[in-house]
Formats: structure tokens, sequence, C-alpha cells
């Protein structure tokens, strides 16, 4: 996909079938009028464009909802540098969504997240990226939705981009990191955001991180080869001994990955739960993780999906794919093979988001 040009902040892609508003029944001479527009007509024959244009493309009531997927905001890069040589536009997400059966994807921004070391900065980072994946939202209707970043470990900063990503931009839910730096969700200090999440009965995006204690451990391995999915482990370790799950169980929490190690591990920290701290899970620290949501992204090789599908039930289980930091194909085909019902697949590809997302059943 070819950027036309930068304006205002945002990229503005050049026009090509698949982001022309077919989907809300533009006619054909609207269609015509635009491609003249564009001089299109220039480059391909226009009865070829008219024909992809109508392409019915997934369908919108029964494909996937694609929980783990991540938008790159042209200011993100800008701004911090990084994910430079990702080349993600909105019409190659919903150019690779139509290729798979997805219908519906939420964006979120991808790890190391919004906060580098200045609480202001991370504030602007975080509204500039919000307001791009709303506009992103609204612009495609039916095809995203919003986790909302917020500039975590900043406290007060937090609360006031949760009040606007919902109250103005109506965010479907929150995203938010396994760790900041070496501080993990549970800490007493982030007891002011997750009240407020409780309060608004936030969906909770928890996407994997590297702590700093653990970037470099082994010279020549990145975080994302194993530490991420230790580090999810972690988070949950931290939320269960400081009381957060118990304390605030309106919130619906999504780890990614098929919960990294955490499915293969429970059993041990059950057993090895300090016993002083029992007061923090009244209800049993199994119950408090067998409640969480857990989606499948790059984690759906017959190991990770067989211990996840023997902790949870199949109602906790959603469909994600880390696009574009990974394949689509990584996580669709292994999912296809691992010998599911027709009902848990379509549960797991579609029906239990759509209980936390009722706004994507149409
Ligand atoms: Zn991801």
């Amino acid at each position: 996909m070819k950027r036309e040009r930068f304006e205002n902040g945002n990229w503005i892609d050049a026009v090509r079938p698949e982001v022309m508003p077919f989907a809300s029944g533009a006619s054909r001479r609207e269609l015509l009028k635009m491609l003249a527009a564009v001089g299109a007509g220039a480059m391909f024959p226009v009865g070829n464009l008219i024909a992809q244009a109508a392409r019915p493309g997934v369908n919108l009531k029964t494909g996937r909802i694609d929980v783990h997927h991540h938008a790159n905001p042209p200011i993100y890069v800008k701004t911090t540098g990084r994910f430079a040589n990702w080349t993600w536009t909105p019409a190659e997400s919903i150019e690779q969504m139509d290729k798979y059966g997805i219908a519906t994807a939420l964006l979120s921004i991808t790890q190391p997240g919004i906060w580098f070391g200045d609480d202001q900065k991370a504030r602007v980072l975080a509204r500039q990226c919000n307001d791009y994946m709303a506009q992103t939202v609204q612009d495609h209707p039916g095809r995203f939705g919003l986790f909302a970043a917020i500039p975590l470990p900043d406290q007060e900063g937090s609360l006031k981009e949760i009040e606007y990503a919902y109250d103005t931009l109506k965010a479907d839910g929150i995203g938010l990191l396994t760790s900041y730096m070496d501080r993990w969700p549970g800490d007493p200090a982030f007891v002011p955001v997750f009240e407020e999440l409780n309060r608004r009965n936030a969906v909770v995006f928890i996407h994997a991180n590297g702590p700093s204690c653990c970037q470099n451990l082994i010279p020549g391995i990145t975080p994302t080869m194993a530490e991420f999915d230790f580090d999810t482990t972690r988070c949950v370790e931290s939320l269960l001994v400081n009381g957060t799950l118990a304390r605030f169980p309106n919130m619906k929490l999504i780890f990614v990955h098929s919960g990294g190690t955490l499915p293969v591990l429970a059993g041990r920290i059950n057993d090895r739960f300090p016993k002083d701290r029992m007061d923090k899970v009244p209800n049993g620290v199994l119950y408090e993780i067998k409640k969480l949501y857990y989606e499948v992204a790059h984690a759906t090789y017959a190991a990770p999906l067989a211990a996840l599908t023997h902790f949870v039930p199949t109602s906790q289980i959603l469909f994600g794919t880390d696009y574009p930091a990974e394949p689509i194909p990584t996580t669709v085909d292994p999912l296809a093979h691992f010998g599911l019902s027709a009902k848990d697949l379509h549960a797991i590809d579609r029906g239990n988001a759509e209980r936390l997302f009722p706004r994507f059943k149409v």
C-alpha cells in the first residue's frame, strides 16, 4: 500500500479498491466519480476496479473477531523511532482480515507501549495514538475496535486518558502491558487505575512485555522469544498476591498468546501461593486465574493450546493474531487442525468476543 501524503499528523493512503466505501453501499456512479477524481481509470480498466470493489469480502456477521491486532500509527513511528520497518496501514489490515475471514480487529499499540520515562510526553503520545486509532475505527465501520493506550506508570495521566477514551472516543477497552520497567500491574501504586477500570466494567487487554530486569539475560536471545510469555505469568502472579483480581471483579482481563506459561504453571502457583496472602484470594488462586480471558495469537501449536483448553473452559478463549507482528497463518493454520468441535471453534473465533463486545453482534 502506497502512502499518499502526510497531513495533520496522519498518513493519508493512496486510494485503492479495498478502502473504497463499497461496503456502505456506494453507487456505481459514485464509484466512477471517485475513480475519475484519483485518476485511477488511467492506470487500471475501470471495469476491473468495480469488480474488485464489489467483491463481498468477509461476512461481518459471522467472521472472526481478532482481539490482538496492532495499529502502528505514523506518529508512533515518528516519535519513538520504533517499528519503522512495519508497512502497516488500515487498508493492509483489512486486506489481511478479508483473506483470513476476520470481520473485526480490535486495535492496540504493541509493546513497549507509550511511556519512555517522561510522563508528559507519554500523555501526548497516548492521546495522539488513541485519536489515530479512533479515527481508523470511524473510517471503517464494523471493521475495527479500539483498546486505548494509557500512559502507565503515570497514574494521573492514565486516569485522564481512561476518561477521554471512554467518554469521548467510545473505546471498546483499555490496553495495558504485563510490566512497566520493573513494576507489575498488581503494584499497590496502580490501584487507582484499576479502581477506575473496575468502576467502568472495562475490558482490559494486557499485552506481553519484557521487563527491565530480563532484557538481555542470555546474549543473542531477545525477550520476544520466551521472556514475554514468562512475563504474562509474572503479571498474573502480581495481580494475585496484591489482591487486584479479587478486589476488582468487574474487569474482564485478556492475556495474550494462550496465557504464555501460565496454564502450565497454574498448579504450582496454586500450591506455592504464600500462605500469609491467602486473604488476597478469598475464592482461591485457581478461581481467579480461570475467570480470566486468553487469546490465542501465535500460540495455537498443539502444546500451548492443549494446556489452555485443559485449563479453562472454551468460554474464556478468544481469537487473536498479533498482526502485523506475526503472519496470520501462524495462528489460523494450527488452530484449524487442533481438532476443536465446530461449536468450540465458533466460540473462540467470534462467539466469546461478541459477549465481551456486544456492539459487534450484528
Ligand atoms: Zn502483540
